[in-house]
């Protein structure tokens, strides 16, 4: 009776652990692997990205097919720099990143990567040019090299030590129990904030994939978490295209490009230095109102949120 009885169990544990992983949208997107609702159109080829360089073209879409969510939005992500999306909450930018995984159909205008629409190339060679770093990373039951190695699943363990060195997650994975070895997710080791966001980093980077969306945490990690994973997402970012919701003060100011949503509408774009200088424009007012907080969080080392 034992016998039959635990592989029930175990499948048991297996699909609640699915039916987790599937509750939150932004998880999924994660799970880069997971089969997308979208099939790919007959004779589609394979995405060849050259340069990376990734351009929405009047992107119209709406989750169900009335209210519009994204309007006629226009821009370009360019090769190898990065482009911050701000906006108030609910103005669309998670929608883009959920668009450019080809999560759902457009219904008008285009996204293309290095000029090929993502509508017309495979579903596969599409999901391995992009990395996804979430400001929640899921992480399942398993090891922490598992982990790390849903990034790409042919990674060698050398690949897969070399990307936790760079994430900045070297150090305390080896000071867990079993090292690489041991267990996290549900019934494991339990992780910071800080740490879940370096193993999503290395996951990204054992991934090599030449674009990358990155959603920012909104919560301050501790002090030291905060530096590192700073460093590490500057690491990760470098040279790759990289699109960033982005909440914190510096990641805007810094940014090559920023793209300003409203209501599902780009109201504003460009550097940091010619948008400030818009006496009435949208990002001025957004800066100088977060700024001001900024200086008054400073003192206390705490990060900044923009959306
Ligand atoms: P936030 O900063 O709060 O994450 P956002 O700018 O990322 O907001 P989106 O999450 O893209 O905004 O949401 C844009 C609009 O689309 C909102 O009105 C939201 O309610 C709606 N929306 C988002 N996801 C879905 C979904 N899966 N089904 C239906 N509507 C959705």
């Amino acid at each position: 009776l034992l016998l039959a009885y635990d592989p029930v169990r175990k499948l048991a544990r297996v699909q609640v652990n699915v039916e987790r992983a599937l509750v939150n949208a932004r998880m999924i997107y994660e799970i880069l692997d997971l089969e997308p609702r979208q099939e790919d159109v007959p004779g589609a080829k394979e995405l060849v990205v050259s340069r990376g360089d990734v351009v929405f073209d009047r992107v119209r879409f709406a989750y169900d097919g009335h209210r519009p969510v994204l309007r006629d939005v226009s821009f370009e992500a360019r090769a190898g720099k990065t482009t911050a999306i701000v906006g108030p909450s609910g103005a669309g930018k998670s929608t883009l990143f959920a668009l450019i995984q080809r999560f759902y159909d457009l219904d008008g205008g285009r996204i293309t990567i290095d000029g090929q629409d993502i509508a017309l190339v495979t579903k596969r060679s599409l999901r391995g040019a992009i990395a996804y770093v979430s400001q929640h990373p899921y992480l399942f039951e398993g090891t922490i090299r598992d982990n790390i190695r849903y990034g790409r699943p042919d990674a060698t363990d050398a690949e897969i030590e070399e990307a936790a060195r760079l994430a900045n997650a070297e150090e305390f994975i080896l000071q867990q129990p079993q090292g690489y070895e041991t267990l996290v997710g549900e019934n494991g080791v339990s992780l910071s904030g800080g740490q879940r966001q370096r193993l999503s980093i290395a996951r990204a980077i054992v991934r090599r994939a030449p674009i990358l969306l990155l959603d920012e945490a909104t919560s301050a990690l501790d002090n030291e978490s905060e530096a590192k994973v700073q460093e590490a997402l500057e690491r990760v970012m470098k040279n790759r295209t990289t699109l960033v919701i982005a909440h914190r003060l510096s990641t805007v100011v810094n940014a090559d490009h920023i793209v300003v949503l409203e209501d599902g509408m780009l109201v504003e774009e460009g550097t940091h230095r010619t948008l400030v200088k818009k006496p009435h424009g949208v990002y001025a007012r957004f800066y100088r109102m977060q700024s001001q907080k900024a200086e008054d969080l400073l003192e206390y080392g705490a990060g900044q949120s923009l959306a």
